[in-house]
C-alpha cells in the first residue's frame, strides 16, 4: 500500500459537477494538491440543472460565497418548494414546501394533530400550517429564521439559477484558488499495468496529463468510470421509466414565483423554473409511451411566453454506476448516475459526493475499506432518493393514460412499501438518521398524493375537540399574518440580488 499523499488531482469535465469539485478541492486542499480540470468547449455541458434544494446553501456557505453575489451572477431566484399539479388525480395540487409544518406539541409531531383534526372536520389543508407554502402561493419572500415570538419556523429556501452561469461562477472561484483549466478533448486513457489504475489521459491536440486521483465529470457517457474502467450501471428504468427530456427556455409572464412547478402530463411531467430573466421549462417523458415529436409539441403548447431557444432533447437511463469510486477514479454528477429532476436532487448529489470525497480523501495507494465505505454511502443515498421519486409516481389515481395506470400497478422497492404501510396505518413516518428528505417532505408527498392514514398517534387524542381546533387555528392565523407581512419575491430580488447585466 502506497502511503504517499496524493499530489495531483485531474478532473475531466467542466459542467456543474466538475467545477463544484474543483471549487471545493481548491478551497480545502489549497497548496497541498495540484488540481487540473480538462474540459471541451466543443462538447459543451448539459446546462439544464436549474433548481436546487436548501442544502446548496451549505455548499456555497462552506466555500465562503456570498449568496446575493451568487444569485446576481446566475440570474437566480429563491425557491421555497416544488408545487405538484395533477399528480394524484387530474386537478390535484400540492406542494413539497421546505421548512416545517405547524409545531410539535407535547413531544408529538404536528401531523398527528392534523390527521385527527381532518377526521374531526376542524383542520384545513397542510398548506395552511406551512409558512413556506403560504408565502410561496402569495409570491412572497424574505430572509426569516423564525416567526417572531413563536416557536414556528421561518422560511427555508433554496435557489433557482442559470446552470451555465453557475458553472462559470464556480470556474472563476476555482481558478482564483489555483485550479489549472485545460481546454481540450480527451481521446485516450492509459491504465497502469500493475493495478489497472488510471495513469494519464491524452488530449486530441497531443498533451498527456497524468495524475494520482481522477475525477470523472464527463456527463452521461462516463468517459473514465464506464468507457475506460467498465464499472457497470444499475438500471432503474423499471420503476422510473422516463428516459427523455426536452428543454426550452421562454419569456416570463406573470409574477415571479418563488417555487418550482412540476405538472404531470400524459406520460411524464413538465417543469417550470422561474429565473430573473426567463423561465426554464422541460418535459420529462417516457419514450415507450410518447414520441419525441409529441413531447416537444406538448411542451411548446404549454409555454406561457415566447420560446427563447430551440427545444433540446436529452436522453438518459435512470440508475447509478455500480461503483461510484473505482480504483483511482471517482465519478461525480451525470457520470455517476442520473435520476430525473423531479425533486431537484442531482446537484445535491454532486455536493454530497464532493463532501464525502473530502471526508475519505485517499493516499496514493487508495485503501479498499475507504473506497467501499464511500460506495456504500453513495449507494444508500441514491436508493433513498430513488424511492422518494417512485412514491410520486406509484401513489397516483389517474386513469387517463396507460403510463399512469402502469406506474400504480408496478410493485415498489420493499423499503418504500414499508414506509407507505407505516404511514397508511397510523400516520407514522420513518426516516433514517442522515437521510436527505425530512419527515415533513415525506408527509407532504404521501398526503398530497392521496394516501390517507387510517389513524394517528394516540397521544393526539389528549386534546379535546375545542383545544384541537384552537391549536390548529392559532397556527393558521399566525402563518397567514406573517406571510402577508413579507415583501413580494420580485421586490426582494430587486433590492438584494438583481442581476446587473443581461445574459
Ligand atoms: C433534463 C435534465 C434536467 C435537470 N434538472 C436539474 C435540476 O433542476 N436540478 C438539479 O440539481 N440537477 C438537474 N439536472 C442535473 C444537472 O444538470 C447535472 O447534475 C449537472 O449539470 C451536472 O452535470 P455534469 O457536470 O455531470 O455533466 P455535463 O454538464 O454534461 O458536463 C460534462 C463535461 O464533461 C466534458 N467532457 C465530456 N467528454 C469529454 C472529453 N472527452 N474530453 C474533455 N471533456 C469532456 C464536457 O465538455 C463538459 O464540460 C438535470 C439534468 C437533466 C438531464
Amino acid at each position: 500500500m502506497n502511503h504517499e499523499p496524493v499530489r495531483k488531482v485531474v478532473i475531466v469535465g467542466g459542467g456543474t459537477a466538475g467545477w463544484m469539485a474543483a471549487a471545493a478541492l481548491s478551497e480545502f486542499f489549497r497548496g497541498l494538491v495540484e488540481i487540473e480540470l480538462i474540459e471541451s468547449a466543443d462538447i459543451g455541458i448539459v446546462g439544464v440543472g436549474e433548481a436546487t434544494i436548501p442544502q446548496i446553501r451549505l455548499f456555497t456557505g462552506l466555500l465562503g460565497m456570498d449568496e446575493a453575489e451568487v444569485l446576481r451572477h446566475t440570474h437566480g431566484t429563491y425557491k421555497l418548494g416544488i408545487q405538484f399539479r395533477d399528480w394524484g388525480r387530474l386537478g390535484d395540487v400540492y406542494m413539497h414546501a421546505f421548512g416545517g409544518i405547524g409545531a410539535r406539541l407535547g413531544g408529538l409531531d404536528f401531523h398527528h394533530y392534523w390527521l385527527r383534526g381532518r377526521a374531526a372536520g376542524v383542520a384545513g389543508r397542510l398548506a395552511d400550517y406551512s409558512l413556506n407554502e403560504t408565502a410561496a402561493l402569495a409570491d412572497r419572500f424574505a430572509y426569516l429564521e423564525r416567526i417572531p415570538e413563536t416557536q414556528l419556523d421561518g422560511l427555508v429556501y433554496a435557489y433557482h439559477f442559470d446552470a451555465a452561469q453557475f458553472a462559470g461562477y464556480l470556474r472563476r472561484y476555482g481558478e482564483a484558488r489555483g485550479v489549472r483549466r485545460t481546454e481540450g478533448k480527451v481521446v485516450d486513457v492509459t491504465l497502469r499495468g500493475a493495478d489497472g489504475f488510471i495513469e494519464s489521459v491524452r488530449l486530441e491536440n497531443g498533451p498527456v496529463i497524468g495524475g494520482d486521483l481522477f475525477i470523472d465529470c464527463t456527463g452521461f457517457r462516463g468517459l473514465l468510470i464506464e468507457e475506460t474502467l467498465e464499472t457497470g450501471y444499475e438500471d432503474w428504468s423499471l420503476w422510473l421509466p422516463c428516459d427523455r427530456a426536452v428543454a426550452v427556455p421562454c419569456a416570463a409572464a406573470g409574477p415571479l414565483r418563488p417555487y418550482t412547478q412540476a405538472t404531470a402530463l400524459k406520460a411524464g411531467w413538465q417543469w417550470r423554473i422561474p429565473l430573473q430573466h426567463r423561465v426554464g421549462n422541460g418535459h420529462v417523458f417516457a419514450s415507450a409511451y410518447l414520441s419525441e415529436d409529441e413531447a416537444t409539441t406538448m411542451l411548446l403548447d404549454n409555454l406561457e411566453g415566447e420560446p427563447l431557444a430551440e427545444p433540446r432533447v436529452l436522453r438518459f437511463t435512470t440508475g447509478r454506476r455500480k461503483r461510484f469510486w473505482n480504483r483511482n477514479c471517482v465519478a461525480l454528477g451525470l457520470a455517476s448516475g442520473f435520476m430525473e429532476p423531479l425533486e431537484s436532487t442531482s446537484i445535491h448529489l454532486v455536493q454530497t459526493g464532493v463532501s464525502r470525497l473530502l471526508e475519505y480523501f485517499p493516499r496514493k495507494g487508495m485503501d479498499a475499506v475507504d473506497i467501499d465505505e464511500y460506495n456504500r454511502r453513495c449507494t444508500w443515498e441514491f436508493e433513498r432518493i430513488r424511492d422518494f421519486l417512485i412514491l410520486h409516481y406509484h401513489l397516483n389515481r389517474r386513469s387517463d393514460s396507460p403510463f399512469w395506470v402502469d406506474r400504480r400497478r408496478l410493485p415498489v422497492p420493499a423499503e418504500l412499501q414499508r414506509r407507505m404501510d407505516l404511514f397508511a396505518a397510523n400516520g407514522r413516518i420513518h426516516r433514517e438518521f442522515d437521510e436527505l428528505f425530512t419527515a415533513v417532505a415525506w408527509l407532504q408527498v404521501m398526503a398530497g398524493q392521496g394516501l390517507q392514514p387510517a389513524s394517528w398517534h394516540p397521544l393526539a387524542d389528549r386534546l379535546d375537540r375545542g383545544q384541537l381546533e384552537r391549536f390548529l387555528d392559532n397556527i393558521h392565523t399566525i402563518i397567514g399574518k406573517e406571510a402577508q407581512r413579507l415583501p413580494a419575491h420580485a421586490d426582494f430580488i430587486a433590492q438584494h440580488c438583481a442581476a446587473r447585466e443581461k445574459p
